[in-house]
């Protein structure tokens, strides 16, 4: 069997996630669920980085124990990943006994074969709020998180020799097109990053206490990098003294889906520390764009935060799945508002997909007692549709496999626009009135149920519950994907069920 191995990045438990941070997560679960109907044997991982300086203060503003902290805001994102009906494998924490140990290892092994050596790491502190910072983050030379001045200052750390992979890393880049997308962001990461030359990474801390001690030099904990970008390795077996199965079985992966945020880190960081560790490479990585709030970033300050468990409460978790799968595009951003997503919901969702099998159920019932008709007398107006119907899902899997989801969504709604143009080309009213035309409306309805079927199956990754309920009226057994592309593959006379209600039109 295939196998497939994709990973979102892991969220930071410093606060609840808003809906650009959920984006995420369901762009990766429909194309595991995906790469499940089409045949592959999936292994879907996502979960939380939960260390550093950061939580460490917001646990003490809290009054709690980092750990409580880490505990309560896991569950939290965990809850959301949940509310939004993702099927990942595996739900990680950077706090699990087994991948600080592991973390630990690397950093071991990293430095005794010379890769990480101790150094003076230079920097801006701000003593209220005992932190450190890089030139890069501060704001107007000030402290970013309190604004006040900052002096500069000096640590003893460990340093990560970035140069060394340097140029086996651009060979690398420039021999596996795919492996950075979208394309923009692997040029922007080769001339604006590897080209110049890559300075020495810092990968550990004194300044705080909240992470993953290094195992022979207490005083240090081991900064983010190799923690969290380990979590993609350590949870699925790997050790730096052996290989086991499980981890020969899924290592590489075959798709990490980042922010265009952090795909540094993924595409430079990483790779070097998987090459230090002489490790295959992950077959692709995927800089997603971000979802704004109209034409701003969300943020706290602004106020404008929108979370996704508060739109599914009015929503329904289908409707807001559709519209970040289908209004994100590939490379640029995507934006929401509450208006947006009603027009969404309104446009798409109710006047197209609902109004479509909501109409053809309906007159199946009137028609022919909920019975689904034979075949009867057919027309060229049934050919273009049933062509359109054909190539579907090849259209479907050539956006996914380009990781087009916005565009594979827009083929399958393409489809249901045509049947309902077809509904108002054949007019089954009129065909209905007259006796001799009963076999020929036989076929328009059963055209058109076998049309939806194939949208149905086709929609499941996108809106899983959706797809359902539209399946189960139907009677589909067979919901694989290879089943897309079968024709007239619904059995005449057999009764359709009810349909649960699909999306109504809300009024503003
Ligand atoms: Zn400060």
């Amino acid at each position: 069997m295939k196998k497939f191995y994709i990973s979102t990045a892991i969220a930071y438990t410093s606060g609840k996630p808003h809906i650009g941070n959920t984006y995420e997560i369901v762009l990766a679960d429909a194309i595991a669920r995906y790469k499940r109907l089409s045949g592959y044997e999936v292994y879907f991982q996502t979960g939380t980085d939960e260390h550093g300086e950061k939580i460490e203060l917001k646990a003490r503003e809290a009054g709690v124990s980092p750990q409580e902290f880490v505990d309560n805001l896991s569950l939290e994102i965990k809850r959301i990943w949940d509310i939004m009906d993702t099927t990942y494998d595996k739900f990680v924490r950077t706090t699990d006994k087994n991948h600080e140990k592991v973390v630990q290892k690397i950093f071991k092994k990293l430095y005794d074969q010379g890769d990480i050596y101790k150094g003076e790491y230079k920097g801006w502190y701000c003593t209220p709020c005992e932190s450190f910072w890089t030139e890069t983050q501060l704001n107007d030379g000030l402290c970013p998180d309190c604004n006040r001045k900052v002096h500069q200052t000096s640590e003893e750390a460990y340093f990560f020799r970035m140069s060394k992979y340097q140029d086996k890393l651009i060979d690398y880049i420039n021999k596996h097109p795919e492996f950075i997308q979208p394309e923009a962001r692997k040029n922007e990461m080769i001339n604006n990053f590897l080209r110049p030359g890559l300075q020495d990474l810092c990968v550990s801390r004194t300044s705080f206490k909240w992470g993953i001690p290094v195992s022979f030099d207490q005083d240090h904990v081991i900064y983010v990098w190799i923690d969290a970008l380990s979590n993609y390795i350590t949870n699925i077996g790997y050790d730096v003294d052996f290989q086991s199965e499980e981890f020969n079985k899924w290592w590489p992966a075959d798709l990490h889906l980042v922010g265009k945020d952090i795909i540094r880190f993924h595409t430079i960081y990483w790779p070097i520390i998987l090459m230090a560790l002489d490790l295959p490479l992950p077959k692709q990585i995927f800089g997603h764009p971000w979802l704004l709030f109209g034409n701003d970033k969300m943020s706290k300050s602004k106020g404008n935060i929108i979370y996704a468990d508060d739109l599914v409460d009015k929503y329904g978790v289908d409707a807001i799945r559709y519209y970040l799968l289908h209004e994100i595009p590939f490379s640029s951003d995507g934006s929401i508002t509450e208006d947006l997503v009603v027009e969404r919901i309104n446009s798409d969702l109710a006047n197209v997909l609902g109004n479509l099998v909501n109409r053809t159920i309906s007159m199946v019932k009137k028609y022919f007692n909920g019975i689904i008709p034979e075949i009867g007398p057919i027309e060229s107006v049934d050919l273009i549709l049933k062509e359109d119907v054909r190539n579907l899902k090849q259209k479907v899997d050539l956006k996914m496999d380009n990781l087009k989801i916005g565009e594979a969504l827009d083929e399958i709604f393409k489809v249901l626009r045509k049947c309902n143009k077809y509904i108002d080309d054949t007019m089954p009213w009129v065909l209905a009135k007259d006796n001799n035309s009963i076999s020929r409306l036989g076929t328009v309805l059963y055209n058109l149920l076998d049309a939806i079927r194939v949208c149905a199956i086709l929609l499941q990754p996108f809106m899983p519950s959706t797809s359902k309920k539209i399946c189960t009226s139907l009677n589909i057994e067979d919901r694989s994907f290879a089943s897309a592309d079968k024709e007239n593959d619904l059995n005449s006379g057999i009764i359709l069920n009810d349909l649960e209600p699909l999306f109504m039109r809300i009024s503003k």
